[in-house]
């Protein structure tokens, strides 16, 4: 190419607004500030705002765009960038400024790190007294994030989703940080980009939102992925508004795919159906049911998953594969897309597994079969939640732990009565405390000379509850060893604690 030639090609260079993803820890605010932005900053349409998640959306400030991936965590993140695709240009890394950097923050950090993406740290919860945005910036700075504030190169906001504060800051350091990384694209050019949600809709079809990365196309395009191509009938924006054109950092939604394609697959546009064709990968179809052998004395949670959108099963199954699995083990027997329907309560009902329905609800005759047939439903909007629920009914299936509580120390005084299981005593209360019905150990200097219970417990010839420390008491105990004066009585009591995961 002679060097007027790339001159021109260079010139020819438009900016394209950024595309944002939102990290970090679990609870650290990323759906609450992405909500914010999202009720505040979403230029409203005819058709009236957002009414379906598209996993995607589009902002305006200082008649600046920005483009936000609508699935926090990284986990949507690295099953896209896992197909190779790059997805955002910039990442914002969540921070709750009361709890600091956390396993899942460090986590965040190495996905961001490998896409070599700039990084902007929100510094969440400013609201509440306990945050201290200086303890995490040190805190990040021991992992190589070195804040602006500190002489290093990231920015760090300090802002709160609850209130509103500072969101509008990291919206201007988003931009800014665009003009500085010069994000240009050849507008003209026929199009790439990622696909970031897919779904089977019941009445137009496989259905996918695109984000596209560069170029430009239009209704009637041929249009290829890895797994799928198809012509463009239906191309609209994030708010459901007919598009005449799909231009760069825009996320919309396709309708005219031959199938579902998945999420993370890269697509292009073709000049013709056979180059498209000829793009398409060898898929290795994937095993829906998975046999796990499970060995002995372990549980095991049977889960039936069924999601709104092909994205939403990905991310579901990467978070449940974190989840500890040495004692409990989560066996999925079914995970679709799509209502769950009476296919599913039979295998739940045989299989007996509970069925997760996430963003989706129940077709009415599954909802009668599963009242009928005691099955349960259990539907979720958040990810989080959905995982916590799981967790739980792992943690249901342990066995409780036995805890040992000491309460309190107590010196023999006084025999009053002894046979060989019962005996009546006066003790004084050197520690703590003493309860009826609790354990008692009978120590003599370093040897245990036996172990009972507290049947009756007595103080100034009075029946009690307990007895603190100071007290003298009469306790009728009934076990093991023969009392005698001066030995001292260890009271305790054991709790059950739920089995941990
Ligand atoms: P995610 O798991 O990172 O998406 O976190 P969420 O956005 O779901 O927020 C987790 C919890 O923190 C929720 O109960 C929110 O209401 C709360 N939260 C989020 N941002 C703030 C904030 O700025 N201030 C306070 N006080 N609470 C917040």
């Amino acid at each position: 190419m002679s060097k007027n030639l790339e001159q021109q090609k260079k010139d020819n260079l438009q900016p394209r607004p950024p595309v944002v993803v939102v990290l970090g820890h679990v609870d650290s605010g990323k759906t609450s500030i992405l909500d914010f932005i999202k009720k505040t900053k979403v230029v409203e349409k005819e058709s009236g705002g957002i009414t379906q998640h598209i996993g995607a959306y589009e902002i305006e400030h200082n008649e600046q765009k920005i483009t936000f991936i609508d699935t926090p965590g990284h986990e949507a993140f690295s099953t896209m960038r896992s197909r190779g695709a790059k997805v955002a240009d910039i990442a914002v890394l969540v921070i709750d400024s009361a709890e600091g950097v956390k396993a899942q923050t460090k986590e965040a950090i190495s996905y961001i790190k490998k896409a070599q993406i700039p990084i902007i740290v929100a510094l969440n919860k400013m609201d509440l007294p306990q945050a201290n945005p200086e303890q995490a910036k040190r805190e990040l700075e021991k992992i190589g994030i070195q804040a602006e504030s500190l002489g290093g190169k990231v920015p760090c906001v300090e802002v709160s989703a609850k209130t509103g504060h500072n969101i509008k800051d990291i919206l201007e350091v988003i931009l800014l940080i665009a003009e500085m990384e010069e994000l240009k694209t050849r507008g003209e050019e026929k199009a790439k980009g990622v696909i970031i949600e897919a779904y089977l809709n019941s009445k137009r079809g496989p259905t996918a939102t695109l984000l596209v990365r560069e170029g430009s196309f239009k209704k009637g395009d041929i249009i290829g992925a890895f797994s799928t191509y198809g012509i463009v009938r239906v191309l609209e924006d994030f708010q459901g508004k007919c598009l005449n054109k799909a231009v760069p950092s825009q996320p919309v939604v396709v309708v005219g795919f031959e199938k579902v394609p998945r999420v993370g697959e890269k697509f292009q546009v073709y000049s013709t159906i056979e180059e498209a064709k000829k793009g398409l990968g060898e898929l290795k179809e994937k095993r829906t049911r998975e046999v796990i052998f499970v060995e002995k004395g372990k549980k095991v949670l049977n889960l039936i998953l069924k999601v709104d959108v092909l994205g939403s099963l990905e991310a579901v199954e990467g978070v449940l594969k974190n989840l500890p699995q040495e004692k409990v083990i989560v066996r999925i027997l079914e995970k679709k897309v799509g209502e769950v329907n009476e296919k599913d309560i039979r295998l739940a009902k045989s299989g007996k597994a509970k069925i997760f329905a996430f963003r989706i609800k129940p077709d009415a005759i599954a909802k009668r079969l599963a009242e009928r047939e005691n099955v349960k439903i259990i539907s979720f909007d958040v990810i989080y939640d959905l995982v916590q629920a799981v967790r739980t009914l792992m943690e249901k299936l342990l066995e409780p732990e036995i805890v040992r509580q000491d309460l309190g120390e107590l010196k023999v005084l006084v025999i009053f009565k002894q046979d060989k299981k019962r005996q009546v005593i006066g003790c004084k209360v050197l520690k703590g405390e003493v309860i009826k019905g609790v354990i008692i150990e009978i120590w003599r200097g370093d040897d245990k000379i036996g172990q009972g219970k507290v049947v009756n417990l007595q103080k100034n010839k009075k029946e009690t509850g307990r007895g603190s420390r100071g007290d003298e008491v009469g306790i009728l105990y009934e076990g093991e060893g023969l009392i005698e004066q001066d030995d001292i009585l260890v009271a305790y009591k054991e709790n059950k604690k739920k089995g941990e995961l």
